[in-house]
């Protein structure tokens, strides 16, 4: 069936994700600009999205998460990771666990250093700014104002603070704020949050700006295809409520799909890896073997404190008047546990000291469980995960048919690199070394994952593999750069195609160390600007 037409846009965005969501407010800004937003999952009006320990429900529920399988991951013994990613207004930001990282200033110089001009620290530093709304004021790296609340967790728990004791007790500092460039040190995380409760994207930048009579936000609407004519992209095909539509495009279309979702629609598009795309009987509009390759991602090594004693959340969970206690403190106070979604301590270090600067995280809590869907432990824990912060290994994202709705086959090679499995084993022993400390000595904790009896690198390493978790952090699938790898360049377009850019967290050529949601969003202010400033200087130029 021949798509229906529905009108001509200057801008298509694909994806109201946590990128998405921040290009379709700032290019709507301009009254004159008509935008377009098209978003695959539906609207973000349930309740569970907007309480931050929702999040267990909406993860692995189909109302709001896309529920990818891995490949069998041959590093992790063929066990296939199971992969939350947002699928609905906000994306992953409606889902996440609200933690605002945005990696060490190292990280953005390495970007400019390989062939990126002006994504350099101080290059980025005023774009995440820009976005933010911090609880403290501004100062020369906060920002207020924007529509990003950052706030400091409500909820802190005196385990984690001795916790945090113990780390300093082996030398890692206690630090207040990550988000300063050099983020060594242990403290509680800062959250996209707004008096307990979730700012996704879709909340901050979206919603103010839905009145806009030039913007258009369609959800349940899946695009399908990117028309490419020539050498340029003209049009953008979906499923609306009416069936398949086809929007024209006066000036870009721009893809923020995240890590899986924009390299196959490229990929649907024409643009990728030609052998892959004539698998599937896509015409090859621009052969670009870097899309869908590159990927990468944290995965953490579960670790598991048995204690004697403590107030935990798994002690709350476990007692019903506890637990009810929990709801009724929320709704009343927007306080307590329940403004907690992602473990709220964390801590950055360098796994040996020859690491020339931290290179892995942690992330604890007191909640603790077999595996996702299982009840909390019957005992009070410390628990969480510690990852590598840049790994070496890589996997792909690549199509497994020409119908949309067939999810592409990924596959992350987690601890297939033999760096990476180096730096899981000294990061658990790190861990170990901090639960030794005196700080914690009175709680008595045991190892129960991994188990204490587990001490050679051979029997450590095969339960990391047995246990590892991703910690959903995606990237690098449509990479920016120079190489023959590369698909964006440093103004993220498409190499080789026109009118076609790629603006959310795949585009990013190696992960940062830290979080993604607040680069994510960083690289969403910065594209917008980018846009923007080259559409005025095309006019200038005409006229
Ligand atoms: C469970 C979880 C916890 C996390 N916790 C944190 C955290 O605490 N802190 C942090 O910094 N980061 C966290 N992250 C990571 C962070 O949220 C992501 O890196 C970030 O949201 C990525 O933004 P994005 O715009 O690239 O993609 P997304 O936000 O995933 O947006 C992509 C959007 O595109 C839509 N889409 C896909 N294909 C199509 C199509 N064909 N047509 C139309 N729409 C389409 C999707 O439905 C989605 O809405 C977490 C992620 C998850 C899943």
């Amino acid at each position: 069936m021949e798509p229906r037409a529905f009108g001509s846009f200057d801008y298509v965005v694909i994806g109201a994700g946590s990128a998405g969501c921040v290009l379709a407010s700032r290019l709507s800004e301009d009254p004159t600009l008509r935008v377009l937003l098209l978003e695959t999952g539906g609207p973000d009006d349930w309740h569970w999205i907007h309480i931050p320990a929702g999040l267990f429900y909406s993860l692995g529920n189909p109302r709001t998460d896309w529920c990818y399988t891995t490949e069998p991951e041959p590093g992790l013994g063929g066990r296939k990771m199971p992969i939350a990613r947002g699928r609905v207004l906000g994306g992953s930001s409606s889902i996440n666990g609200m933690a605002y990282v945005r990696g060490q200033a190292a990280d953005y110089d390495d970007w400019l250093r390989t062939g990126n001009p002006g994504w350099g620290w101080s290059d980025v530093l005023p774009y995440f700014m820009k976005s933010e709304d911090y609880a403290h004021g501004s100062d020369a790296f906060h920002g207020v104002g924007g529509p990003l609340r950052v706030e400091e967790p409500r909820m802190r728990w005196t385990v984690l603070d001795d916790l945090r004791e113990a780390a300093a007790q082996v030398g890692l500092p206690k630090i207040d704020d990550f988000n300063r460039g050099d983020n060594e040190g242990c403290g509680y995380l800062q959250l996209t949050q707004r008096r307990g409760r979730r700012c996704s994207t879709a909340r901050g930048f979206l919603r103010p700006a839905q009145h806009r009579p030039n913007l258009t936000v369609l959800t349940r609407a899946p695009t399908t295809r990117i028309r490419i004519e020539g050498d340029r992209a003209v049009a953008v095909e979906f499923l609306g409520a009416a069936g398949p539509q086809v929007a024209q495009v006066q000036g870009e279309v721009i893809v923020s799909a995240g890590t899986y979702g924009s390299p196959q629609l490229l990929q649907l598009s024409g643009i990728g890896p030609a052998a892959l795309l004539r698998e599937h009987g896509i015409a090859v509009h621009r052969e670009l073997p870097g899309v869908g390759e590159n990927l990468q991602d944290h995965v953490n090594a579960r670790f598991i404190q048995r204690l004697a004693s403590g107030d935990t959340m798994n002690t709350r969970l476990n007692n019903p008047l506890k637990k009810m206690l929990m709801g009724i403190e929320y709704f009343l106070l927007r306080q307590g546990p329940m403004t907690n979604g992602a473990p709220p301590l964390s801590g950055f270090a360098k796994s040996d000291p020859s690491r020339g600067r931290p290179n892995v995280q942690f992330h604890a809590t007191t909640a603790s469980y077999e595996s996702l869907g299982t009840g909390p432990h019957p005992f009070p824990v410390i628990a969480g995960g510690i990852c590598n912060l840049r790994p070496r290994s890589r996997g792909f994202v690549r199509i497994q048919s020409a119908d949309p709705s067939v999810y592409p086959a990924l596959l992350h090679n987690y601890l297939v690199d033999e760096d990476d499995q180096r730096v899981a084993l000294d990061s658990v022993r790190l861990m170990r070394r901090i639960f030794g400390a005196s700080a914690l000595a009175g709680y008595e904790p045991q190892d129960y994952m991994p188990p204490g009896d587990c001490t050679a690198d051979e029997a450590l390493l095969a339960q990391i593999r047995a246990k590892a978790w991703t910690a959903f952090h995606p990237v690098g699938t449509c990479k920016m750069g120079r190489d023959a790898m590369a698909v964006v360049d440093e103004r993220l377009r498409v190499r080789g195609v026109a009118q076609l850019r790629v603006v959310d967290a795949s585009i990013m050529p190696t992960l940062v160390s830290g979080n993604t949601n607040a680069p994510a969003i960083m690289i969403a202010e910065k594209g917008a600007d980018m846009i923007l400033k080259d559409r005025r200087a095309s006019m200038s130029a005409v006229a």
